[in-house]
């Protein structure tokens, strides 16, 4: 594992993005986590309890069945049943995570997990591109409130240890990892992959034949790569060419074709 980790050598790139991308930018541009492969050690090396656990039911059968006789009206968590996840759920620094939200997780390896509406696509997709001699790894999927919290502390502390306010090392460290609550990874419908051979999340990703490979056939596996680089004004988020995020085939295919982000598709459909 190469540490390649360095706060100011990350905030100099990430200014060297910010210049790149103009400075007319409305949105301030975070990138979603960190690219600490540290922090890809820490979870391997200590891999999250079963996920299984983390099935959470969402409604009390019983209750459900007699309140349908007295009230038509479905409880209110009804909308967050996994039967009926919302595969366009945006989630972003504008939009956080819904109150309640709920997601039923089916265990990948090495500790990691996706929704179960993913699961079958991204297996399919992984197990092609491994008939193709590639070898993706998945090295982040589905985040905890607590996880997604522990890593932006531990960003946050980073900045205090070079000498930052507080205030000063939040904002730097919302640059690198998203703020507990607005990572799509705490959706279940958001993966990380990486090549086997190059696990260090940067720009040189995209130049793996594995990462060249998913750009190209994710939308046949319901995927998009949801950081472009030509979006990062409107995402907000600096370009990820390893962070692809389940929408469903057809949706998948229509947002390649029309060239959209998610921010864009999910603004013209409510249009
Ligand atoms: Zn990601």
């Amino acid at each position: 594992m190469i540490h390649r980790f360095h706060p100011f050598g990350g905030a100099f790139a990430c200014a060297v993005l910010l210049l790149l991308a103009g400075c007319s930018t409305r949105l301030p541009l975070i990138r979603e986590e960190s690219s600490s492969s540290s922090s890809q050690q820490e979870e391997a090396s200590l891999p999250e309890p079963p996920l299984q656990e983390e099935v959470l039911a969402v409604s009390d059968p019983a209750e459900e069945e007699s309140s349908s006789e007295a009230a038509p009206e479905p409880p209110a968590e009804e909308t967050a049943d996994p039967s009926q996840l919302d595969l366009l759920l945006l989630v972003n620094a504008q939009n956080p995570l819904p109150e309640g939200y709920t997601v039923s997780l089916v265990p990948l390896d090495d500790g990691q997990a996706v929704a179960q509406e993913a699961v079958d696509d991204l297996r399919a997709m992984l197990a092609d591109a491994q008939a193709q001699g590639l070898s993706p790894l998945v090295c982040s999927s589905y985040r905890t409130q607590e996880k997604q919290q522990s890593l932006y502390d531990k960003q946050v502390q980073q900045w205090l240890d070079q000498g930052y306010g507080l205030e000063d090392a939040q904002r730097e460290a919302a640059r690198w990892v998203a703020i507990p609550g607005t990572s799509e990874h705490q959706t279940g419908l958001a993966v990380d992959i990486v090549s086997l051979y190059n696990q260090v999340l940067d720009h040189s990703q995209e130049t793996t034949e594995e990462q060249q490979w998913l750009m190209e056939h994710c939308w046949e596996y319901g995927f998009i790569l949801r950081y472009p680089q030509d979006k990062q004004e409107i995402t907000g988020i600096t370009y990820e060419p390893w962070h692809y995020r389940y929408v469903g085939r057809e949706t998948a295919a229509q947002i390649r074709d029309s060239g959209l982000c998610l921010e864009e598709y999910v603004a013209a459909l409510a249009e």
